[in-house]
């Protein structure tokens, strides 16, 4: 046999998925596991975004739409980005793909050359490498430190910039560390990236989900950030529309946005045309449901921040957004835990699961080797229960 393309077999396949599937395969046999694993809302989509979807149904609206989406969602999305982020974007500079995800990876096809590096920013949510990798680039990674509320400053970017680098994936609110930058500390990164003429691929799908502070678009930072910077947006984790896969790009530009469409023309064709009817409502409609579940999520955050001050052995990073905790474990390797030495977060997210029902997301392909991240995406009592739980079973530590 022939072998097979290195674009594949170079791809390291997502381990918050592997774990997720085990904790629910756990579940399925009957076993009481509390999942701190969840990366989605844990409510069901609002009722009259799911009402809006049958309506489309019902029009008939089940036919192919333009690649790039419809005129109607291209439309609202520029409103939203107007109304909420003070942009300006054209329907022609909008292409709305099958999740964020491919927006991204679209943005990536349109950027990044054979050998062009891109930095990305450690601790990371473990999709960005992989389509650097995918794409025929390097990622470069610079790491946040904990001491700094895991933000990096403009300098440890520009340390390292070289002549190949071609852009930076710059992700506020962060997964997995829940870090907001504020407008200033963007401006000094931006400033960065002007310089070295990179360009930016902003992923902000976690910006509704804000506990302090408030978010600000990179593309917002004046001319210069707006002719380089790719927004990227979705409707999965503000709507909790992670199912129905509508996500988007904003480019810089009409022309670039056209190619990125002629791309995904010929990968997938248009996303759902059920769900960009439905997304249309989501994004024109009030947001005070989704204003409640931001509420929710504050609340959770703070309960978890609490409950795990009782857990021996760790540090808590805490940051303002998303609905993740990072949790310092590195002082459990090599002690004696229920029998087994872990050595690395991987091994104690797997004796957690074994040992005490809990499961959680080791941060090694986060490239936080020393960490595990927690979601608070799961109900307040659980919450209670699952800290307990990892509390009882690293007080065992010798
Ligand atoms: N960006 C980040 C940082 C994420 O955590 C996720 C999902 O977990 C996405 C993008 C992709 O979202 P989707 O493809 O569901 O729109």
């Amino acid at each position: 046999m022939k072998g097979l393309a290195k674009r594949a077999t170079s791809v390291t396949p997502s381990l918050t998925l592997a774990i997720t599937a085990q904790a629910k395969k756990l579940k399925s046999e009957g076993v009481d596991v509390v999942a701190f694993t969840a990366g989605e809302p844990d409510c069901n989509t609002p009722a009259y975004i799911v009402a809006s979807a049958k309506e489309a149904l019902d029009k008939g609206f089940t036919k192919y739409t333009p690649a790039s989406g419809t005129a109607e969602l291209r439309t609202a999305i520029c409103e939203k980005l107007k109304r909420e982020n003070g942009l300006d974007y054209k329907p022609e500079q909008i292409v709305v793909s099958n999740g964020a995800k491919q927006s991204i990876f679209n943005v990536l096809q349109t950027i990044v050359e054979e050998g062009d590096e891109v930095i990305i920013v450690a601790p990371f949510w473990l999709t960005y490498p992989e389509l650097i990798k995918v794409n025929g680039g390097t990622p470069v990674t610079v790491y946040a430190k904990a001491e700094n509320g895991f933000k990096i400053s403009p300098e440890e970017i520009e340390s390292a910039v070289t002549a190949k680098t071609k852009a930076i994936i710059f992700n506020s609110p962060n997964n997995p560390t829940g870090a907001v930058y504020n407008e200033c500390e963007l401006k000094a990164i931006m400033d960065v990236c002007v310089k070295h003429d990179l360009y930016v691929v902003s992923d902000e799908i976690y910006e509704k989900l804000i506990y302090s502070g408030k978010h600000v678009s990179m593309a917002a930072l004046g001319e210069k950030a707006y002719e380089r910077t790719f927004v990227i947006n979705g409707m999965s984790k503000a709507y909790a529309m992670t199912g129905w896969r509508i996500g988007y790009v904003a480019a810089p530009d009409a022309k670039t946005a056209k190619l990125m469409g002629g791309l995904q023309s010929h990968e997938t064709s248009n996303p759902n045309s059920i769900a960009q009817y439905a997304s249309v409502t989501a994004l024109s409609t009030g947001d005070d449901v989704i204003a409640e579940m931001t509420a929710r999520f504050g609340r959770r955050q703070k309960l978890m921040w609490k409950e795990l001050e009782s857990v021996p052995f760790v540090d808590v990073v805490k940051g303002d957004g998303a609905f993740y905790v990072m949790v310092k474990v590195s002082a459990l390797f090599g002690k004696n835990l229920g029998g087994s030495v872990p050595k690395t977060a991987l091994d104690v997210a797997n004796l957690l699961i074994e040992k005490a029902h809990v499961a959680v997301i080791p941060c090694e392909s986060f490239g936080a080797p020393d960490y595990i991240r927690l979601s608070y995406a799961l109900g307040e009592d659980d919450i209670v229960k699952g800290i307990k739980r990892i509390a009882d079973f690293f007080a065992q530590a010798k």
